[in-house]
């Protein structure tokens, strides 16, 4: 690694002085958490994306916790997800007690199949969760109408998507329960953190209430109905009713406040990693062995990871020593994903075995995330192309 280089991860967060500035108002406020910057926050995110509304969580795993308990999914139910994903995709559904079914996904994007979803669905079947992979958005148009056939919902886990579109329809509007991360490898960051958008006035009052432990301070009688048997009134100032089991799955004013100055450069943001995702494919795409990530024409993707398929078996180097050789270049990649049902708590749990979804593990096998991330240079990328291209040749 030349001694002027800094080491590129696979991604990183990007933080300015509107940033700092943002979170230290808040550290000499009153309010580090369940003040005014939450609802600032989810206002200001719901605009942005076009939806009614936005709740602010503590991290994407709590959004797709809260998502999926106000789909109603519960014991015995079975939720559709593509194997291509992080854990906490599959995992929210287990949190319920309901049974994750892994159904294959697309050669060219990695994303769920919608002709294959149809061959998943059961008399179980209660929801699909659709992940924007890599930062594509899915065949929504697609999902929903098998949804319609069958009265199940679709939810997306959106955590790679913020800022992409789907036939020029902004993701976090496509579907009833949209979910986000604000992780830092994500495209905007709030360091721990989570949304999920909805223009469902009951899914967003259940997710309210979910996150503070199911606890409801509404004064309307028919939520109200501990008040009745006993002596309180339910529009008492200090009253409060538990009406479900919830969790604190709050978001503080701190990661709220930083939350907005992201967010305001968040075109930025999306603006630079498409073009540093335009500059891989334009000096990529004629290198050996390697398959570039596709586009559907009808999608405009927000670019959180850029996976490349390398088919080292044919190269006859393993993934590791290409990774280790790149990592003494200063240059960090990753493997996204291991597919979900091959981690041992899912064989364990629910008996899957090797051969679920063949292209799933095919693709798995292949997969390279070069580092992509807003303060990435052009040089920087170039620099990864040179690499990459000597890797493989040597
Ligand atoms: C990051 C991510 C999550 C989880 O988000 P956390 O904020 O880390 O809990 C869930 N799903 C996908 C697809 C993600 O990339």
């Amino acid at each position: 690694m030349p001694p002027s280089r800094k080491f590129l991860p696979y991604g990183r967060q990007f933080i300015d002085d509107d940033d700092v500035a943002s979170v230290v108002d808040v550290l000499r406020s009153d309010w580090l958490t369940c003040g005014p910057k939450v609802e600032e926050f989810e206002r200001a995110f719901a605009a942005k994306l076009g939806v009614e509304y936005a709740v602010a969580v503590n991290s994407g795993t709590a959004a797709l916790h809260a998502a999926a308990c106000a789909a109603g999914i519960g014991p015995d139910d079975e939720v559709i997800v593509p194997p291509i994903t992080f854990v906490a995709t599959a995992n929210c559904v287990a949190f319920l007690g309901a049974r994750p079914i892994f159904c294959d996904v697309e050669q060219s994007t990695l994303l769920l199949d919608p002709q294959k979803v149809a061959g998943c669905l059961s008399p179980r079947t209660k929801a699909i969760i659709a992940v924007d992979y890599a930062g594509h958005p899915c065949d929504y148009d697609a999902l929903h109408e098998l949804a319609r056939q069958h009265n199940i919902m679709v939810m997306a886990d959106a955590c790679h998507a913020l800022g992409a579109t789907y036939r020029g329809r902004p993701v976090g509007t496509l579907t009833a329960l949209n979910t986000f991360s604000f992780h830092p490898v994500k495209h905007i960051t709030t360091a721990e953190g989570g949304m999920i958008t909805t223009s469902d006035r009951v899914l967003y009052q259940r997710m309210m209430e979910f996150r503070n432990h199911g606890i409801t301070r509404r004064t309307d009688a028919f939520e109200m109905t501990m008040a009745d048997t006993m002596t309180a009134s339910a529009d008492a100032m200090w009253y409060y009713e538990m009406q479900a089991l919830g969790y604190n799955y709050r978001l503080s004013d701190l990661n709220c406040a930083l939350g907005l100055a992201q967010l305001r450069k968040l075109d930025r943001f999306v603006a630079r990693r498409r073009e540093i995702a335009d500059r891989y494919t334009e000096r990529l795409v004629d290198c050996p062995l390697v398959t570039l990530p596709s586009v559907h024409p009808w999608a405009e993707s927000a670019w959180h990871l850029y996976p490349i398929r390398i088919d080292f078996t044919r190269l006859r180097r393993s993934r590791a020593e290409i990774m280790n050789k790149l990592r003494g270049m200063g240059i960090g990649t990753q493997v996204h994903y291991i597919p979900v049902y091959l981690h041992p708590y899912y064989r364990r749990r629910w008996g899957y075995k090797n051969g679920l979804c063949p292209i799933a593990e095919k693709a798995y096998e292949q997969l390279l995330s070069l580092p992509i991330f807003y303060s990435m240079t052009d040089d920087d990328v170039d620099y990864v192309v040179d690499c990459l291209r000597k890797v493989l040749a040597s």
